[in-house]
């Protein structure tokens, strides 16, 4: 078959493609545990639903603007006020079909080609093929003390004269860092001094534990006008609303980058689903109690992976600050993460998904978007299948493992 050299270089999301495996097992009966998942296990709030069914019930589901229905942006424009301190009006906002779209348009909008965006590594793994759809080149940067946060001055080194974007998730996919406030503030002024497009990826901002708060970029801003700046946020309803099948993200910039996202977005997917938008709206203008539901679920999952993994020898594990996502050390134990990966669910049924993915060897990606009990037996199994000192029976739902390998 012919296809273009772009479609050969761009390889298939890992981790959906985990999700199709799990299902798959499970619907043959295997008893499988997905700790590989992105995606709360709560349901969407009622707002969200009332919203989206609202207007399902006049039966009247048409097409919007490209850049999202007025309701919508408004909401947005709201979050934005509240939880970034920054008035902003509809022409700085784009919603798309989710975070992923506004962040490929966003990318369609600024790159030529061979141009290239920089972020830290490990990174969330569609980011350089996303960079790769528009044209560009991307430039992982690796801390040099092998920590999950460059240096400002790593970033500032990778700058060359194709440089056009930075791009920085906090909390991030796959660590669960949060960055520092130091070096988020180093990489605002970075950009602002070298005129680079500043992304910043806030998917998980909201999902931050012990006590932080979530982190706000324009607060590094000197920049005084949002049409002077080059600072785009990401958001999108998708994890902290449980909404991930709803497809509904937006990006806050300057008029003329978000004109020039839409003339894309226009052409290439028409605005979001009408349907999702309401729900958006309902969520973002509803009862927000579920966000702090879901955080405080997730911390104390966070805090049983973190005494599980304690208990395994061998395995280091950097206490993730928000996310449903931690990023442990497996090379003691095996060096090749995407062979781990496959032994583990061949071995003991637990999916993962291989460091290798998100640009770190080594480490496994293990979610706590789960149940507790879940994260506690996922671990139990991993350590069964790999701890030579663990007794050799295991239980997998009612089938006896024996161990036949060392
Ligand atoms: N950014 C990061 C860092 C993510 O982890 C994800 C989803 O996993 C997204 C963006 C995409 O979000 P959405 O589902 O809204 O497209």
């Amino acid at each position: 078959m012919s296809l273009s050299q772009l479609a050969r270089s761009i390889s298939e999301s890992p981790t959906l493609k985990l999700n199709e495996t799990a299902a798959l097992l499970r619907d043959k009966g295997e008893p499988v545990i997905h700790l590989g998942g992105g995606e709360p296990r709560s349901k969407a709030p009622i707002d969200a639903i009332v919203g989206c069914a609202s207007l399902l019930n006049t039966g009247d589901v048409k097409y919007t603007p490209a850049d999202g229905i007025p309701a919508l942006k408004k909401a947005i424009i709201h979050y934005t006020e509240e939880h970034y301190g920054r008035l902003v009006s509809p022409d700085h906002v784009i919603a798309s079909s989710g975070a992923k779209q506004s962040i490929m348009v966003l990318l369609h909008a600024i790159l030529d080609p061979k141009e290239e965006v920089i972020f830290p590594a490990p990174y969330w793994v569609s980011y350089p093929e996303m960079v790769k759809i528009a044209g560009g080149v991307p430039v992982p940067v690796t801390a040099l003390d092998g920590g999950f946060e460059p240096t400002v001055q790593e970033i500032a080194d990778a700058v060359g004269p194709y440089t056009k974007a930075v791009m920085l998730n906090s909390p991030n996919n796959p660590s669960g860092v949060v960055y520092s406030d130091e070096f988020v503030a180093g990489v605002v002024e970075l950009c602002e001094k070298r005129s680079l497009y500043l992304i910043m990826d806030d998917t998980y901002n909201r999902l931050v534990f012990d006590g932080r708060v979530p982190g706000n970029c324009y607060r590094f801003s000197k920049d005084l006008t949002i049409d002077s700046s080059k600072l785009v946020v990401i958001n999108c309803v998708s994890k902290m609303y449980a909404m991930t099948g709803f497809r509904i993200g937006w990006a806050v910039g300057a008029k003329d980058l978000i004109r020039a996202m839409t003339n894309i977005q226009s052409q290439e997917t028409s605005g979001p689903a009408a349907p999702s938008q309401w729900a958006a709206v309902g969520a973002l203008n509803g009862v927000q109690s579920c966000i702090e539901s879901l955080r405080l679920t997730l911390e104390n999952n966070r805090n049983v992976m973190m005494s599980r993994l304690a208990a395994f020898s061998g395995v280091r594990a950097v206490k993730p600050g928000g996310t449903f996502y931690c990023f442990p050390d497996f090379s003691a134990y095996e060096k090749d993460s995407q062979k781990l990966s496959r032994y583990l669910l061949d071995k003991v049924r637990v999916v993962t998904v291989p460091g290798r993915e998100f640009g770190r060897e080594g480490h496994l990606r293990m979610s706590f978007c789960g149940t507790a009990k879940d994260i506690t037996e996922g671990i139990e199994r991993i350590k069964w299948a790999l701890d030579p000192n663990a007794p050799n029976e295991l239980y997998l739902g009612n089938r006896k493992l024996m161990r036949d390998w060392q």
